[in-house]
């Protein structure tokens, strides 16, 4: 049996003590964030775009806002300005740390808003440095190595961070399997040595259906929810699923600074969750089928794709990386990942390009890399898009004569 599949079906951890049996993954992605819809009479959640709520009672909102000032708990009684939260967006909220196992949940306007809002929780604290593994997300690199926030990183393999750990460290980040080469890591032996400091995990691409970080250790599960979450390539969205203590520090930031999710976003996000084991089954199964066949195509150099299976797919051509990008025709060329359409895209230029190249190309990133996201077409029509376009780029590395050793920049 798919793993995928396996893992989707497990029970979720017992989060609600009140529930008599925890429900399954599938079960919780169509109904966590709904529950009291049905009994007002609902059936598809409200869209609530108030900014300001009215109140007669300012006594009253005083103390829902010193209440938020303190432990930057979700106010109790009603929302009192967009910026504190919003109705909508809680309801992704609750649904998405119901998946991930998490008690709470934090959304943002971006995966780098809510990146930010964790470096700047960490250094309102003092805590300024991160010890990160490579590769990360190009901006997420990026945002560390250029110190936008004022934090510092030391960037180190798996068996490194407990010694790169300093009193000052905040935050240990990973990815896994990491953008864009697809490398894993053991998240339970990187939690272990990361001792007390917050370990950040971010979950994008295998999504809460594969893996959930936080039964493994990680205090902080991170996603662009722009991706999967969303999976329909309209949305830009970041989210945290995280302890309540952290998720009210989260909340503090998030309205001191104001990277706020919209209403609109937090809709279709919780109306992606519902689908989403479905996509991510279905996508993960094509993805497999495809990797063997590009893992046994001569005009393949090598394939990564994850011990946990998932859509992406990372690939090297013995031809001209950015031919097949030029050739492709039902697959689109574009950055970005886990819509319902098959992507495809060259790291080295897009969405690793902003890395230092010596960066990029140590942390496995080589320029003939080629990243794909597998959506829900048909197999067989992925593969001839795929093999017309893996002929084309041979072709025309023969053309010009060029060993394949001298493409790229
Ligand atoms: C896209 C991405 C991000 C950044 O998210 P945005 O929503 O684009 O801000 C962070 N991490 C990973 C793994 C990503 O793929």
């Amino acid at each position: 049996m798919d793993p995928a599949i396996r893992e989707a079906n497990d029970r979720m951890p017992g989060y609600d003590e009140a529930r008599i049996a925890p429900r399954a993954l599938a079960t919780e992605a169509v109904h966590a964030g709904r529950d009291d819809l049905a009994r007002q009479g609902l059936h598809a959640p409200p869209i609530d775009l108030s900014t300001t709520y009215p109140s007669y009672d300012s006594r009253g909102e005083a103390a829902r806002i010193d209440a938020f000032a303190t432990t930057g708990a979700e106010p109790d009684g009603p929302p009192v300005y967009g910026r504190l939260g919003n109705p909508t967006v809680a309801r992704f909220e609750t649904a998405l740390a119901r998946l991930e196992g998490t008690e709470a949940a934090v959304a943002f306007a971006s995966g780098m808003a809510a990146l930010s809002a964790v470096l700047l929780v960490r250094a309102s604290m003092g805590l300024r440095h991160v010890v990160a593994v490579r590769p990360l997300y190009g901006c997420s690199d990026h945002l560390l190595t250029a110190g936008l926030l004022g934090s510092e990183v030391t960037w180190t393999d798996p068996a490194g961070i407990e010694e790169a750990l300093r009193p000052d460290t905040g935050l240990v980040m990973v990815e896994s399997p990491a953008n864009p080469t697809l490398a894993e890591l053991d998240l339970r032996a990187v939690a272990h040595a990361c001792g007390s400091v917050p370990l950040l995990a971010d979950n994008t691409f295998a999504t809460p259906v594969l893996q959930r970080p936080a039964e493994q250790g990680a205090r902080l599960v991170l996603h662009s929810a722009t991706k999967y979450l969303g999976g329909h390539g309209d949305v830009m969205a970041g989210v945290v699923a995280c302890d309540e203590e952290f998720a009210g520090r989260l909340r503090q930031v998030r309205f001191a600074t104001g990277g706020v999710l919209h209403p609109l976003a937090g809709y279709l996000l919780l109306r992606g969750l519902s689908t989403l084991p479905v996509r991510v089954r279905a996508a993960s199964a094509t993805a497999a089928e495809l990797a063997g066949r590009l893992a046994a195509d001569p005009r393949v150099a090598r394939v990564h794709y994850p011990r946990i299976g998932g859509a992406m797919i990372a690939f090297e051509v013995h031809g001209d990386p950015h031919e097949v990008i030029a050739c492709v025709d039902l697959i689109t060329p574009a950055v970005s990942l886990g819509s319902v359409d098959t992507l495809i895209q060259h790291p080295a230029s897009i969405s690793h390009r902003i890395v230092d190249a010596d960066d990029r190309r140590g942390a496995g990133v080589s320029d003939r890399l080629l990243r794909m996201s597998v959506g829900l077409e048909d197999v067989e029509d992925l593969w001839a898009d795929l093999d017309a376009a893996l002929e084309r780029a041979q072709g025309a590395t023969a053309g010009h004569g060029a060993p394949a050793a001298a493409v790229g920049h």
